[in-house]
Order: structure tokens, then C-alpha cells, then sequence
């Protein structure tokens, strides 16, 4: 494997920035040492993708040729599966099976299809005559070089998720991974290359926060696209107000799973544990806030603790694993922070709340049921990021709307009950990006993805992502 930084079609090596170590939080070893782009390199790849951008090395291919090539790449990650999902469990603890069958890397190659047909899906706004003697023609053209800054959660997918609409668009890319896990999005350098796309239209640079900062400062980055914590989106935005560029902001949540006194315990019980523990948590749809009817808290409780109970922990690598370290030591201590301030605050812990016995080595955190706590409480107001989860209960459909509602996330919920017109009239008025009726988590590449409030705005997924990666231009002919 190549840890240097991928410029224009080749390995680079750093002008003058430093390493970082990579670890595999499992086992809390170091698998890798990688670049941590300095501000000269991350000019290099802007410089290389601003000269791919404007010799319309890409951006002049016809759709159907962007097409090709983007299908071709979704079948080389298919193609490099096991080896990608080898190294992406070794990098970020989760399940091997997971990523390689049922997950991440399927979900990066479906996504990166339906990229490919959408390209050529180029309906628009009718051109016309709308002043005597003129002819008006709208043209959607690909808004420029584009910086994509990826979190750690889901790596390789987050990158295809980004690259996907970016190239259907006809935009270059100078595309950072998160710190501590870049090395897939690295792999998947050479297999851009294999694919067909020219030199510099996909840049990947290895690097920290600071080379995500100089990424949006730079003036010849005409959009950022972030994925990451709602703090960084604010300061992202902040910086890009500088150079007013454009911003797409994938950030925070802290999903509702809302439950009705009609629901199957059952249902409630496999959906709700799965949705909370899927990824360790660390997921940004991830099911947090349990609400459930008044008369029916003890039995759903009872129903989810048991399920939760029942989630297998273990090594990535080991059969019917089901959830496995979160990223790092420090995830872990904010995970744990959290709970047990939540103790201290009078919280009940009805299941877990620690390390779970025999797990001394890696980051491991135990499926974590926690009731008694009140609505404006840190535990659940706050993203925590770990397989944890509250239980509180509510009188009528205005009381689980005011609970669901308030908090300053707005990126998915789910409601439970077989009364449609009911799910229909919450569905309505919850303030969230996606919401589930009688499931959480599933998510598609035809249906759009992104945040109301706090949760951001800009929409991954969807032909809708394409257009976030457009720019309307008026041509007005006299004639
Ligand atoms: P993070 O915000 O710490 O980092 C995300 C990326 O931003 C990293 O690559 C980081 O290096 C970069 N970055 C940090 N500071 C920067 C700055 N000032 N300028 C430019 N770049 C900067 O997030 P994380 O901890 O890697 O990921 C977890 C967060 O991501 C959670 O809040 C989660 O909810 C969110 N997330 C959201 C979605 C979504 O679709 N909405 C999906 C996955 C994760």
C-alpha cells in the first residue's frame, strides 16, 4: 500500500508536512503511518484539479462518457471488495462481514451506479422565449473545484458518497479522508486511475483538521462539501464566508425513535437495538432518544434492554459479530464522559454503561440502555456517538412531536404504531431530514439524505446531490 499523497495521477511525497499514526482500534495498535498534508500540498491538489477543471479534461466529456467511467469504478471496488473491506475493518473496528456483504462497500458501489445513470439524467429548466426578439437558454454547468472532507465513521463510503454526484456533475475534486482513517479512500486512488479518470480530477490528500482548513480557505475552491460534526460545520461556513464559496453540510443528529402503544414490543425491540448499536453508534441517523407512549414504557423497555443484552460484541474479524470498538481511545472517553455525567444526574442505567468484561485491549463500550432523565438533559440533547440510548415516555401525539422535536438536530427520526393517518400527520411535522415509519436506518441511493437545522443542509444520495454541484447559467441570444 501507498501512504504518500495522490496529486494529479501519482504518489506525492509531503512539501513539508509531518506523519500521523494510524491504529487499529481493536487493538489499539499501529497499522500504518500516513501523510498529514501541510498547506503547500493541499495547494498542489488544488492547483492539479484547477488545471483538470478548466482543460475540461472531465468537464467537457459528454454524460454518457462521465457515465462509463463512473460505472467502471463502481465495478473495480466491487471488483477489490475483500480487499478493501479487509482493510477498512482493520482501520475502524467494524464487523468484516458487515462491510464486505451487507454495508458499507455494497452501499459505495450501488451509490456509485446510481451516479452513473443519474449523470445522464440532464432534465432541466425549459429554454424559451420569454422577451421579444431573444431566445433564453439555461445551462447547468459543474460549479468548479470542489473540496470533499470526510469523516471517520463510514471512510470508503463517505468518499463514494462525495465523489459519486461531484463527478456526475463534471467537477474536479481534492478529496481529504478524516485523520485517523484514510487508508481505503487512499486505495482507492489507483483504482480511480484503473477506471479511466484523468489525472488530477480526483486529488486525495491524508491530513488533520489543518489541511481541511486550508482546503476551504483556499480561493480556488469554489464549494466544500464537509460530512462531520456540527461543530465543524460552523466553522467551516465561517472560514468559506471569506471567499463566499459554497457549503454542503452532512453534520450531527440525534434521531427520535418514537413509539405508539399499538406497536410489537418485538419489532420495537430488534429495530430500536440494531438502529443504536449499528457502527458502534457511531452513526449520524443512529437511533438515541426512545420515546415511547405512556402505558406501555415498561414492557417496550423490558423488550429493548433484552435486545440490546443480546447484541453480539466482538473482534471485527470473528463470526456473527455484530458491533465492535468505537474508533478511539478518545471516542470512548467522551462516550463514557457522557453516561456517567448522566449518573450523576440521577440517570439509571438498565444496561451497560461500561467496558464489557474481557475487552482490556481496544476500544470497546458496551450496548447502553439508560432511563430517568429529563428532556433538557446533556444526554439527550447532545450527539454522543456510541451505542447508547435513553428511554423516556409521552402522553399524546403533541407531547412525542414537542419531545421529538426539541433539540437542535434535524437529520432523522423514526414512529412506530400501525395507525397510518397517525403515522402520516407525525411524519409531517417532524423537523428531520429522512423519517422511517416502522423501521430506522435504511437509506437508498435514489432517495436524498441531509439535515433541517442543526444537521446541516445540501443533500447526499439522490439526483438531488448532482444538483448541488451545479450552477445555473442564463444564455440570452438576440436574434
Ligand atoms: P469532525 O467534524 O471532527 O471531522 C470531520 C472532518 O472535518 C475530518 O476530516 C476533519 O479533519 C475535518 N475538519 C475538522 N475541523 C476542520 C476545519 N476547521 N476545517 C476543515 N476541516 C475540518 O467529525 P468526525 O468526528 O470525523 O465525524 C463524526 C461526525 O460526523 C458526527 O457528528 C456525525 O454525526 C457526523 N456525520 C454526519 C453524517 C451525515 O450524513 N449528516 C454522516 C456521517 C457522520
Amino acid at each position: 500500500m501507498n501512504y504518500k499523497l495522490w496529486i494529479d495521477g501519482k504518489w506525492e511525497d509531503t512539501d513539508d508536512g509531518k506523519m500521523m499514526s494510524i491504529e487499529d482500534p481493536a487493538t489499539g495498535k499501529k497499522i500504518a503511518e500516513v501523510v498529514d498534508a501541510s498547506r503547500k500540498d493541499v495547494d498542489r491538489a488544488v492547483q492539479a484539479a484547477k488545471r483538470a477543471f478548466y482543460d475540461g479534461r472531465w468537464s467537457k466529456k459528454t454524460p454518457g462518457e462521465r457515465s462509463k467511467i463512473i460505472w467502471k469504478l463502481a465495478d473495480l471496488i466491487e471488483a477489490n471488495a475483500e480487499a478493501l473491506a479487509k482493510v477498512e475493518s482493520e482501520n475502524t473496528g467494524k464487523p468484516y462481514a458487515f462491510v464486505s456483504l451487507g454495508g458499507d462497500i455494497p452501499f459505495a458501489v450501488d451509490n456509485l451506479r446510481f451516479f452513473a445513470g443519474a449523470a445522464r439524467d440532464t432534465h432541466g429548466s425549459n429554454s424559451g422565449e420569454f422577451m421579444t426578439g431573444y431566445t433564453s437558454i439555461y445551462r447547468r454547468e459543474p460549479v468548479g473545484v470542489v473540496g470533499q472532507i470526510a469523516p471517520w465513521n463510514y471512510p470508503l463510503m463517505m468518499a463514494a458518497w462525495k465523489i459519486g454526484p461531484a463527478l456526475a456533475a463534471g467537477c474536479t475534486i481534492v478529496l481529504k479522508p478524516a485523520p485517523g482513517t484514510p487508508l481505503t479512500t487512499l486505495m482507492l486512488a489507483e483504482i480511480i486511475k484503473e477506471a479511466g479518470i484523468p489525472d488530477g480530477v480526483v486529488n486525495i490528500i491524508s491530513g488533520g483538521n489543518d489541511a481541511g482548513q486550508a482546503i476551504v480557505e483556499h480561493a480556488d475552491v469554489r464549494m466544500v462539501s464537509l460530512t462531520g460534526s456540527t461543530g465543524t460545520g460552523k466553522k467551516i461556513m465561517k472560514t468559506a464566508a471569506d471567499t463566499l464559496k459554497r457549503v454542503h453540510l452532512e453534520l450531527g443528529g440525534k434521531a427520535p425513535f418514537i413509539v405508539f402503544d399499538d406497536s410489537d414490543p418485538e419489532l420495537v425491540a430488534a429495530k430500536a437495538s440494531m438502529a443504536a448499536t449499528l457502527n458502534t453508534g457511531q452513526d449520524c441517523t443512529a437511533a438515541t432518544r426512545l420515546y415511547v407512549e405512556k402505558g406501555k414504557v415498561k414492557v417496550m423497555q423490558e423488550a429493548v434492554v433484552e435486545a440490546m443484552k443480546n447484541i453480539k460484541v466482538g473482534k471485527p474479524f470473528d463470526d456473527g459479530v455484530q458491533m465492535g470498538p468505537l474508533i478511539s481511545v478518545v471516542q470512548r472517553e467522551r462516550v463514557s464522559g457522557f453516561v456517567d455525567r448522566a449518573k450523576s444526574a440521577g440517570a439509571k442505567i438498565l444496561t451497560g454503561g461500561g467496558v464489557p468484561k474481557g475487552y482490556d485491549e481496544g476500544y470497546y463500550y458496551e450496548p447502553t440502555v439508560i432511563a430517568n432523565v429529563q428532556q433538557d438533559s446533556e444526554i439527550v440533547q447532545q450527539e454522543v456517538f456510541g451505542p447508547v440510548i435513553t428511554v423516556q415516555e409521552f402522553t399524546d401525539e403533541a407531547d412525542a412531536l414537542g419531545k421529538g422535536n426539541d433539540v437542535l438536530y434535524g437529520l432523522a427520526a423514526s414512529v412506530f404504531t400501525r395507525d397510518i393517518g397517525r403515522a402520516m400527520r407525525i411524519s409531517s411535522q417532524l423537523e428531520f431530514g429522512t423519517v422511517w415509519i416502522n423501521d430506522h436506518l435504511p437509506l437508498t441511493s435514489e432517495t436524498p439524505h441531509g439535515g433541517f437545522k442543526q444537521s446541516g443542509f445540501g443533500k447526499d444520495l439522490s439526483a438531488e446531490a448532482i444538483g448541488d454541484y451545479q450552477v445555473t447559467k442564463h444564455v440570452m441570444i438576440a436574434q
